[in-house]
């Protein structure tokens, strides 16, 4: 189906948010475009607001209103300890579970072959930075597919020539996993089984 140009322009640019198929793209483009104004302005609002008010914090990558996040700055959590996830989504699945007390390291983008996506230079930099500050052990918690067995692979081998320990998550986790949506036991689980790679 041909759609107008300003529809297909929407579309277009719904589509590059993760998860969002053509399809899908298209469901939220006719719910915009029959939409009431004002629901349409909240949103717009919202969109603007949190380019505004949010960064990254400059430790671990997570969104945050200061210059170093909520879990960075908490002086209760385990600084020897750093989990690095692929996304917020993974690593609130972990908060979730409130079995880990450590810091943590987003990547956003892992290796995939696929896609052409690497993880960026300047973070795995950082994370290799923050080792420095008395890490004790790092914990890969990517997702169990190939492209998370890759970057965890590729990461492991740096960390370790810092003399660092690092351990991938454990029991449980089926393989092809996914962190984000995996259940909170299967979680602790793999959390507490992790093994030394
Ligand atoms: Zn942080």
């Amino acid at each position: 189906m041909v759609h107008p140009k300003n529809l297909q322009r929407l579309i277009e640019s719904l589509v590059k948010l993760p998860g969002v198929g053509p399809k899908m793209a298209e469901r939220f483009s006719y719910h915009i475009l029959l939409a009431g104004s004002q629901e349409i302005d909240e949103l717009i609002e919202a969109i603007k607001e949190i380019k505004n008010s949010l960064k990254l914090c400059s430790e671990c990558y997570t969104p945050t209103e200061k210059d170093i996040c909520a879990v960075c700055s908490d002086n209760s959590r385990d600084k020897t300890l750093i989990c690095v996830v692929k996304n917020t989504s993974s690593l609130n699945a972990i908060e979730r579970t409130q079995k880990f007390n450590g810091l943590y390291h987003i990547l956003e983008k892992i290796i995939s072959p696929l896609d052409g996506t690497f993880p960026e230079k300047e973070r795995v930099k950082r994370l290799l930075d923050r080792l420095e500050k008395g890490v004790m052990e790092v914990i890969i918690a990517t997702d169990t597919d190939t492209e998370g067995e890759m970057t965890s692979n590729y990461l492991a081998e740096l960390i370790r020539e810092k003399g660092v320990k690092v351990s991938r998550l454990g029991y449980g986790m089926p393989l092809g996993g996914t962190i984000e949506y995996a259940d909170e036991i299967t979680l602790s689980r793999s959390l507490e089984g992790r093994k030394e790679i």
